[in-house]
């Protein structure tokens, strides 16, 4: 069993502070869901767990069985156990899902060692059919011309795979119907045990329909203001989230505010720009 603990994080972007002193801890066996509105710092989280370089951690720290994630590099992240199904996954177009998949689970053994091919490939054809997805998604480049909820399931299909000690599901619902958020919601629940810590990030309810959570935690302006169970749930869902901004006397949640973020937006065109992207 493994433990994620992240203690008073703060870390920023482009020099503006996004998140803003988060405290929590996952252990395998729970799963814990962070909701919250948009633009409150879910997603940055979620990032700097796994260690974007876009992010700068200006304080806190987060450690994964002791070990300090701060230091590790991306890539040592993910072999330490940690995974992160996007909210946004990239297209990679040259690469094949499969081998995509294949590289990831061969980088988490020992130097030397490769998969079994043979088991590889049944494993991974049991898990297009668990997900109810095309045969030939596996075989197609990563993500390229995959719809909103192919891209989903194949973020799933991606923890499947890896077994990962601790998981990280970024609005893993949106863009999907309710029979795949069904399917989805089955599959993650299958892969519920000791060995899985489980952190689901999603501004709906409804995924907590198919996936139920022990700990609720809610975000706003880029900490975590409430935390409690699934009866905070209920709650946000017939009134929103007016009670728990009354409640921690927060009028806008966000953490940029809406004229400072236009200010950001222009800010990143221009860089863009004037590096000719
Ligand atoms: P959430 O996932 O809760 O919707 P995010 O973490 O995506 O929130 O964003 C929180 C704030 O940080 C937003 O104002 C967003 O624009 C800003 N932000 C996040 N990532 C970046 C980035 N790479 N560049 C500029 N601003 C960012
Ligand atoms: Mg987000």
């Amino acid at each position: 069993m493994s433990t994620l603990i992240i203690k008073n994080l703060y870390a920023e972007v482009d020099g503006k502070e996004i998140l803003k002193g988060v405290d929590l801890e996952i252990s395998g066996g729970q799963t814990h869901a962070i909701m919250g509105p948009n633009g409150t710092g879910k997603s940055t989280l979620a990032s700097v767990i796994m260690g974007h370089p876009r992010y700068t951690v200006t304080k806190g720290t987060i450690t994964l069985d002791g070990e300090d994630v701060l230091e590790m590099e991306v890539d040592e992240r993910a072999r330490a156990g940690l995974f992160l199904g996007m909210q946004h996954p990239a297209e990679v177009p040259g690469v094949t899902n499969s081998d995509f998949i294949k590289t990831a689970m061969n980088s988490r053994l020992e130097e030397g060692k490769s998969v079994n091919l043979f088991k590889f490939i049944r494993q991974l054809d049991k898990a297009v059919e668990d997900l109810r997805m095309n045969d030939d998604l596996p075989h197609r480049y990563l993500n390229e011309g995959f719809s909103g909820g192919e891209k989903k399931r194949n973020e799933v299909l991606q923890m499947k795979m890896l077994s990962p000690k601790i998981a990280i599901l970024d609005e893993i619902d949106s863009g999907l119907d309710i029979d795949a958020l069904k399917v989805v919601g089955e599959n993650v629940t299958n892969m519920k045990s000791e060995d899985l810590g489980l952190l689901l990030i999603t501004h709906y309810q409804r995924l907590l329909d198919y996936i139920s959570a022990d700990k609720v935690h809610v975000m706003m302006k880029g900490r975590i203001v409430k935390s409690g169970g699934m009866e905070i749930i209920k709650r946000i869902d017939s009134e929103g989230y007016d009670w728990i901004k009354q409640e921690v006397g927060i009028d806008d949640v966000r953490v940029i505010e809406e004229e400072e973020e236009a200010r950001v937006m222009l800010g990143q065109c221009a860089t863009r720009e004037a590096l000719d992207l």
